[in-house]
């Protein structure tokens, strides 16, 4: 087989962003990327697809077009890993031999884990923002409802981009207050969690929106079973004393985001940890067992919010320890925890909220410019014009703008 000194698996947001990172640190080092997809998704724009901001092909570009200079893209999948043997076999019959192997290949969305959801998927006014295919149906729902129920949920966590599930509802309601539907629709939000949101912080503004919306908040409410033609949604609920209690909710709309777990191909392999994840330390972001693998983006086994924002900051922590270990040398930047999720409250307005390790709040701008505890326009503006041409033209290609150097560790 094949031998380079670095191997990148996956071609998303961390695995480009790393890869483009390291070979602007360095030119000349040999570097692999294993993506299957021929196409690349720029997911946080979904969010916008469904509120109708967006066009749907706004968010694809082709992968090719996106691999780095001095990088080789093998277009296959990851099937195993053989970390004693620095070893990474492949979907083509082929293996492929690295000095240092970064694993990105993000998660994995568990449709199937809903009973009766993957039939109706796109039909029967069932919905997600979380494929690239359904998001504009989300919008056409939002459009062509006049009344009803239209019900939203959120899944257990972790899940990438944790505020997604409140952004399409939030857009929706604002869309229907708009034309003066409001009274006419019966909005739901049933999330499986036990808070609004992760960070205490965030919470009120939320709430603010919730009240105004006149949504019916239900806690602990987790999405177990769709029926389509019948147009139900049961939930599984948890009660104040753990008992627990099933319900079924009508709806004329359903928007639903979809379980997520680690990747099977990393859950079997003597990469992962707790839950499947890839073990990492959770600052230099290398593997907890071998020396010469790291992982980032949705894969790691990190606490830190799984959005392509943690992934801005991740990647050059990467790029710089890659090439340390390469090297022969100790890890020397360390990660800090950051991500951030932008939450639509309303077209024209964002609660952005960032935060790192521990739910500690991390804001990139000064507060007086930017308050991410209270919708801004500003955040609206980053969201819809700055944040894309940082992720195709800034992250994508190595260039680390908006990351403080402090954010990418000091050398120790
Ligand atoms: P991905 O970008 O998903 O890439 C993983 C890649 O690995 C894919 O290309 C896949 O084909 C490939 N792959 C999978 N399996 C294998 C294998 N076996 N071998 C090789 N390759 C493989 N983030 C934000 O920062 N802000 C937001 O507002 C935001 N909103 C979001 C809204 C929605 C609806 C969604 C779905 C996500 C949102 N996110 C947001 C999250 C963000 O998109 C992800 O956190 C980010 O894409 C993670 O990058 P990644 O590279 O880890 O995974």
């Amino acid at each position: 087989g094949l031998t380079y000194d670095v191997v990148v698996v996956g071609g998303g947001a961390a695995g480009l962003s790393t890869a483009a990172s390291i070979l602007k640190r360095r030119g000349g080092i040999t570097l692999a990327i294993i993506e299957p997809s021929g196409s690349h998704f720029y997911q946080p724009g979904w969010t916008l697809v469904g509120g109708g901001v967006f066009k749907q092909s706004q968010t694809r570009r082709s992968e090719k077009k996106l691999i780095p200079t001095g990088a080789d893209w093998v277009q296959a999948a990851a099937t195993g890993f053989e970390p004693e043997a620095n070893l990474v076999h492949l979907s083509n019959g082929s293996s492929i031999r690295y000095e240092v192997l970064v694993v990105a290949t993000g998660l994995t969305l568990d449709w199937d884990a809903i009973e009766g959801l993957s039939e109706t998927l796109g039909r029967n006014g069932v919905t997600s923002n979380y494929r690239y295919d359904l998001a504009p149906y989300t919008w056409q729902m939002v459009q062509t409802l006049g009344r009803g129920n239209a019900v939203f949920t959120q899944p257990p966590m972790p899940i990438k981009c944790a505020g997604a599930p409140q952004k399409a509802m939030y857009l929706a309601c604002d869309a229907w207050r708009r034309r003066g539907l409001a009274d006419n629709i019966n909005v739901s939000f049933h999330t499986a969690t036990p808070g609004l949101f992760g960070v205490k912080e965030f919470v009120p503004p939320l709430m603010d929106y919730i009240n105004r919306y006149h949504i019916d908040l239900c806690l602990k409410s987790n999405l177990t079973k769709v029926d389509g033609k019948g147009r139900i949604a049961t939930f599984e609920n948890v009660a104040g004393d753990g008992s627990k209690t099933t319900s079924e909710v009508e709806f004329d709309m359903l928007h639903v985001v979809p379980p997520q777990r680690a990747p099977d191909v990393i859950r079997n392999s003597a990469l992962a940890g707790d839950g499947g994840w890839v073990s990492v330390d959770p600052a230099t972001l290398r593997h907890t067992k071998f020396a010469n693998v790291f992982a980032l983006g949705d894969v790691a086994g990190t606490s830190n919010a799984k959005t392509a924002a943690a992934v801005r900051v991740q990647a050059p922590v990467v790029a710089v320890n890659v090439l340390a270990t390469l090297d022969h040398k100790p890890a020397v930047a360390d990660y800090d925890g950051y991500g951030a999720c932008p939450l639509t409250v309303e077209r024209g307005r964002i609660v952005l909220a960032e935060f790192a390790y521990g739910g500690k709040l991390a804001p990139t701008l000064p507060t007086w410019l930017l308050n991410g505890r209270k919708p801004t326009h500003l955040a609206w503006f980053l969201k819809e014009w700055v944040m894309p041409v940082l992720y195709w033209d800034g992250m994508l290609r190595g260039h680390e703008l908006m990351v403080a150097p402090h954010k990418i560790g000091t050398p120790r």
